[in-house]
């Protein structure tokens, strides 16, 4: 095993795509499962819970000293069998997300084309099941390897197990702060066969009516290059608040109000998803600038550092936002990323 790699006092900044600083007491770098065992079993001889970090794209730091981060960055991608139209292939935890979206079409596997360029690990893609355009990870998951953060212990989910929801699992609940997921076990399509059924994605495609998968994600890249800040020149965490789903009585009033609401149908005939980015158009939050974050101008739903802000801003502007809505439209928007 090479040395785990341990550091004192490791400013994160630099370690989360909203840019937010706090410092990590204690740091480990862990590139594969054997120096993840050995900093779980640091963690557990000192009795801390660590912050499992990936690409640190779905978090937001409040400021407060984190005790322990482990970092997981193990890399591998390699081919578990073949059948005539399916393909099983085992990804470490620490693979970007988007290179094994590229590497999936080079290597002529298909379906995870719409979730072209979403930043990130693919360890954290399970807990809260990435989802973009029309398509969610869970459509492709065979099984989640994971270490159970106190013992070291190794265990895997079967996909049903995992409980996948809407930006949900059993990572983000029963599992939070319990394990560290090591691999996950994809089984994708060896036949082309897109879904263009999101509407902004068949828009982008044009007359293209029979696009191949690589098309597919140029159109997803195009749109989320256009419509989304790269989190390099400005910082952000992408969705900060998740689409609520609410009920038919709470949709019908809704309407009444507003004929214009933005909603969709959900699996539950009593339900609805709102388009939490309308509300806040319709709050008047988009494009909103304060002294160091804002809301950014063509997608509401995405809070921005727009100069060496504290998470306290951040959280403090989010905390606004909600109450508003809740004011107007009887509405709770819950927060998507996790707050530290
Ligand atoms: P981190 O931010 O590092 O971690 C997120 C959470 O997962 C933390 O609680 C962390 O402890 C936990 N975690 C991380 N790795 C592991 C692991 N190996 N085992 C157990 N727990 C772990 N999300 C979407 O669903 N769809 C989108 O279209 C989308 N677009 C985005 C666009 C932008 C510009 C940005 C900045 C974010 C976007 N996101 C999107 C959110 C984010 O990219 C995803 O949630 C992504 O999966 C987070 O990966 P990460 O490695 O950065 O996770
Ligand atoms: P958009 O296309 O402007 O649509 C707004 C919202 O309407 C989306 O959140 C989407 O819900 C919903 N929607 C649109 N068409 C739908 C349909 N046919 N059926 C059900 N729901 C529909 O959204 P956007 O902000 O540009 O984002 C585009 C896609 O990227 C979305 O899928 C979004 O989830 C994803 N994204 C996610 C994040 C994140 O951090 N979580 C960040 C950026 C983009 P869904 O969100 O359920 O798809």
């Amino acid at each position: 095993m090479k040395t785990l790699q341990t550091e004192y006092d490791q400013p994160l900044a630099s370690f989360n795509t909203l840019a937010l600083p706090a410092v990590a007491k204690l740091f480990f770098d862990t590139s594969n499962e054997d120096q993840l065992v050995a900093a779980l079993e640091h963690c557990s001889n000192i009795g801390e819970i660590p912050l499992i970090l990936g690409g640190g794209s779905n978090i937001v730091l409040s400021g407060k000293p984190i005790p322990v981060c482990v970092r997981i960055a193990s890399r591998g991608i390699r081919v578990l069998s073949k059948s005539a139209d399916r393909v099983i292939v085992r990804v470490s935890a620490g693979v970007n997300w988007n290179d094994l979206v590229e590497h999936c079409l080079a290597a002529g596997y298909y379906g995870l084309e719409n979730l072209a360029l979403i930043p990130g690990s693919v360890g954290a893609a399970p807990v809260q099941n990435i989802g973009a355009y029309g398509v969610e990870l869970n459509q492709f998951v065979e099984r989640v390897h994971f270490r159970w953060i106190e013992s070291g212990k190794a265990q895997n989910y079967s996909a049903a197990q995992c409980e996948f929801g809407y930006r949900d699992s059993v990572f983000k609940r029963q599992l939070n702060d319990k394990v560290v997921i090591t691999a996950v076990d994809f089984s994708l399509r060896l036949h082309s066969e897109v879904n263009i059924e999101y509407a902004a994605l068949r828009q982008e495609l044009g007359d293209l009516l029979t696009p191949s998968p690589a098309q597919v994600r140029d159109a997803v890249v195009a749109i989320r290059r256009r419509k989304l800040p790269d989190p390099d020149s400005l910082p952000n965490a992408g969705s900060f608040f998740k689409n609520p789903v609410v009920s038919k009585k709470t949709m019908q009033r809704l309407c009444e109000h507003y004929s214009n609401v933005v909603y969709y149908p959900t699996s539950s005939s009593d339900e609805f998803k709102v388009a939490a980015g309308w509300l806040l158009d319709q709050a008047g939050w988009r494009g909103v600038q304060e002294d160091r974050v804002g809301v950014h101008r063509e997608q509401a739903l995405v809070l921005v550092n727009h100069n060496n802000a504290q998470g306290a801003e951040l959280l403090d502007l989010a905390a606004r936002i909600q109450s508003s809505i809740l004011a107007l439209f009887g509405i709770d928007l819950e927060i998507e990323p996790r707050i530290y």
